[in-house]
This record gives C-alpha cells, structure tokens and sequence, in this order.
C-alpha cells in the first residue's frame, strides 16, 4: 500500500476537483456521467481523477481516484475512467500541465461533429487560445485516445483542442486555469453559431477577425 503521506496536498486538490466539477455541471458545461477532469499532485508523479460513472455534481473526497503516472491506479470500488490514458500521457509529455478538464459541452461538441474547427473570433480567445484545433475520431471510428490527442498537445502552445462527435479538452496549470478555458471554448462555440447564423440570415459573407487579444500586443506589432 502506497504511504499517502508522500501527498501533503491530497485534500487540498481533491477538494478543488470537487469544487470545479461542480462548477462545470452548474453551467451545465457536462450533465450525466460523461466527461472527467484531473489534477496532478505536488508530488509530480500522480494524479486525482474522476472515475467512470460518477457525474460531475457527485464527486466527493471517497470516489476520486489516485492514479500514478505508470498507470498504477490506487486501491478504489470505482471503474477508472475510459479516458485515463489520454489524461496520463498529456501529463507525461507536458511537464506545465497540472489539470485537464474535459466537457462533453454542447455547442462547442456541435461544432465538432459538423467536422468545423471553433474559430477564435473573440478577443478574448485569441488571447487565451489562440487556437483549437479540431481532433477526428479515431480511425477505427471510436473516440479519441492518446494516439490522436498527445500528437496535438506535442505543441506546447496548445492549451485546447475539440474532439469531433465527443467534446472539449482545457489544459492548464491549474484547475481554474482548465476550466476557464472549458467555458471560453463553450462561450466562443455560442457566439460562434450566433455569429454564422445571423450572418446567413442576413446574407453577410465574411467578418472581420481579430489578430491580436489585447491592445498592448496590437501597439506592440506597429
Ligand atoms: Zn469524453
């Protein structure tokens, strides 16, 4: 049995899972079951995760899970999650990734599906995103796993990416830092589809984009 006194901040990141969890199902970010998220430890070389078939409202300190980063997923009456390995090797090969939250969140899911990457039409997403690219199903034509993911995130600049016909996945160094950009990409998808829609009503082709998120970056460029 492995000591947990090797994980002083244990509670202290179980309970700011909890807290995000909750957090993301109240903006209704992900209802049921689907989606997980995770947080690494100080430690370094583990993470706490939601486990299968715990939704995102119900996480408490006794379901989370303690998976270390060979896979070793410590004692628990829960199924680990089916999205585990991707979460551990973007923990492997980004060394700045201290938390993943991955949403089956609506808009930006649609989005996927129809085959269209998210454009970073706001301010805002160019300056927090920059880009997010748009991950296929996987060539068996079953969902995305590290193979088609860990590719993606190679790019340390990649900080989100959408999964077609499956959801949305926000790295960050922190948890809260993982979940503003699981709501800015949800946030971008609804603007996004607002935008198109009323463009196509309206007979519009093309819109401005902006280059850069911030004013100071723009009067840097000149
Ligand atoms: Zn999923």
């Amino acid at each position: 049995m492995l000591d947990l006194s090797r994980f002083p901040d244990l509670t202290e990141k179980m309970d700011a899972l909890i807290a995000t969890a909750r957090r993301c199902f109240d903006l209704r970010l992900q209802t049921n079951a689907g989606g997980n998220l995770s947080v690494r430890l100080d430690a370094g070389d583990a993470i706490v995760i939601k486990p299968s078939g715990v939704g995102f409202a119900e996480c408490t300190r006794h379901n989370l899970q303690i998976v270390l980063l060979d896979g070793t997923i410590l004692p628990s009456d829960h199924k680990p999650s089916k999205d585990l390995d991707f979460h551990l090797d973007l923990y492997r090969i980004r060394p700045d990734i201290n938390a993943i939250v991955h949403c089956h969140s609506p808009w930006a899911t649609g989005y996927a599906s129809a085959g269209l990457e998210i454009p970073c039409l706001t301010v805002q997403t160019i300056e927090k995103i920059g880009r997010m690219p748009l991950i296929p199903l996987s060539h068996m034509g079953g969902p995305q796993t590290e193979t088609e993911i860990s590719p993606v995130f190679t790019d340390t600049n990649i900080r989100a990416a959408v999964l077609a016909n499956h959801g949305t996945i926000g790295v960050g160094k922190s948890l809260m830092a993982a979940q503003y950009l699981a709501e800015i990409i949800e946030e971008t998808a609804h603007i996004a589809y607002v935008r198109d829609t009323l463009m196509a009503a309206h007979s519009k082709a093309g819109a401005n984009m902006p280059v850069y998120g911030t004013a100071a970056d723009a009067r840097a460029a000149q």
